[in-house]
């Protein structure tokens, strides 16, 4: 399957891509939709139910970090029950096999629901939380791992206060088997120890543990150490919420199929134009301007070269790098096929769950496609390996039409995020004017490897600390994005 797409608008949509991921890689904000808010699983309808199910399911499949797991999944009607579609980023057996034996699970749960009593219903999610935590071995291997540094970052903290109160010798004592070795080998254990400390007041945000005092400004280890420990949730509330889901809305499960497509292997990367300019780039830009926009764009682009900041180098060692391999992500590769298929979608709801939120490609793609598909989350992060979906020889005129529509709109995005990059530093710049530290505090970060096998992005990255070009890190929203989850109104509890 190749692409049909020109290779003149590839080219000039790779182009800009870059030149957006030199600038920086996050584009704002994190981008939540409104469905999986609600904290309270009682209180959701069957639309709802849905999404929620299959979202847990995919965060299931997508067993390890690093995006070649990131799993979507959409739903479709059939005579026999629901048909799950699903897409991977990598291989497929493995999730497929686990899919498959969890819906049978699921399935024969629900038949039992109706005749069978409440006591049941804890051994099963136990069953269900054991699966769970098995396939999630190495992620959760991962998490842990991670934790163990802000574990450690936090017990100094602690110690070296002048004041040790109490309550901070108690955050000690809290913080001890956050770092003991005797868990690393059981995944099952983790999870259940994350799931039993998600409420400690230790980890308020608004309530430092060390001080006593309330916290004006968050501290890395202590953000990251309550994002982990909400990664960790993960895998005993998808059993919680997958038990519940059985005996609320036991159709979600009876007859249910599963139907796996296969991404398209990576491709070669493209080619850049020739002789790569600063004043090339800004042309193609502004194709169709010879206004002072143009002029400002080339002048702060020339300025930050002068400057020293690589920009249009660091475009050619994108373009250079070896394991630069274009990857069309999962929920693209189910959305254009499901859009071909014209299948029933359940309740019409053009929904397509995924383990990640969307990348600002895929976002803006599936805004902008005709198929009026439901809007995901968006981690508002590029990927310059990111790829348009390929589509089949055998596609209509009007489906390839529509796809060239899609991608202009996209460059179109692209090219005004870029604008906007820019036009925060030419901001910034004047702010520093005098400072001999200001702009070059700022470095474009070293590109070689950066995204290698991260087609899709993992949450974690926001607490790398890259350094963009543009301060639009991490948010205070990214940091806290678990917290919203653990949000309890009454009712049955999300978490
Ligand atoms: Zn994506």
């Amino acid at each position: 399957m190749s692409s049909h797409l020109k290779p003149k608008l590839l080219r000039r949509f790779y182009e800009v891509l870059i030149l957006l991921r030199v600038l920086g890689q996050v584009q704002g904000e994190r981008i939540r939709a409104p469905d999986l808010e609600d904290g309270s699983l009682d209180r959701l309808d069957l639309k709802q139910m849905r999404r929620l199910v299959m979202y847990h399911l995919c965060v299931m499949c997508d067993y390890e970090k690093g995006g070649a797991t990131v799993t979507a999944m959409a739903a479709q009607n059939h005579p026999s029950g629901p048909q799950y579609w699903i897409a991977v980023n990598g291989s497929l057996s493995k999730i497929r096999k686990f899919l498959v034996e969890t819906l049978a699970s699921l399935q024969a749960r629900a038949g039992e629901t109706l005749s069978s009593p409440s006591q049941t219903t804890t051994s099963f999610e136990q069953t269900l939380f054991t699966k769970f935590a098995e396939i999630q071995r190495a992620r959760t291997k991962t998490y842990w791992d991670f934790m163990q540094k802000h574990v450690k970052t936090e017990l100094k903290r602690a110690e070296a206060y002048p004041t040790r109160r109490a309550k901070n010798l108690g955050y000690a004592a809290w913080l001890e088997p956050l770092q003991s070795s005797r868990h690393r080998i059981d995944p099952h254990g983790l999870c259940e120890l994350a799931y039993q400390v998600r409420r400690s007041s230790y980890l308020r945000v608004d309530y430092d543990p060390v001080s006593g005092g309330s916290v004006f400004t968050e501290n890395e280890a202590r953000s990251s150490l309550r994002h982990l420990v909400g990664r960790l949730c993960a895998v005993k509330r998808a059993a919680r919420i997958l038990t519940y889901a059985c005996a609320s809305h036991p159709q979600l499960f009876e007859g249910a199929n599963v139907l796996a497509l296969k991404c398209p292997a990576a491709t070669p990367a493209p080619s850049a134009y020739p002789g790569l300019t600063s004043s090339g780039i800004s042309n193609r830009v502004f194709p169709s301007s010879s206004s002072t926009e143009l002029q400002d764009f080339q002048a702060v682009l020339q300025r930050l070269e002068d400057q020293g900041m690589r920009l249009i180098d660091g475009v050619r060692d994108y373009y250079a790098s070896k394991d630069w391999r274009p990857k069309v992500h999962a929920e693209l590769t189910l959305l254009e096929a499901l859009h071909a298929h014209q299948g029933n979608f359940f309740d019409n709801d053009k929904y397509i769950a995924c383990s990640k939120p969307a990348c600002f490609c895929c976002y803006h793609y599936i805004c902008a496609h005709p198929g009026g598909f439901a809007r995901p989350d968006c981690h508002n992060k590029v990927y310059h390996s990111w790829q348009p979906p390929a589509l089949p020889s055998t596609t209509s005129s009007k489906l390839k039409d529509e796809q060239s529509r899609v991608m202009n709109s996209l460059v179109q995005q692209v090219r005004q995020a870029v604008v906007e990059k820019v036009s925060n530093i030419r901001r910034y710049a004047k702010w520093h004017a005098d400072s001999t530290t200001g702009l070059t505090a700022f470095t474009v970060e070293s590109v070689a490897g950066s995204e290698v096998g991260d087609h899709c992005g993992d949450e974690e990255e926001v607490f790398s600390g890259a350094s963009d070009l543009v301060e639009d890190g991490p948010t205070q929203a990214d940091v806290t994005s678990d917290g919203s989850e653990e949000s309890e109104d009454g009712g049955v509890s999300l978490l």
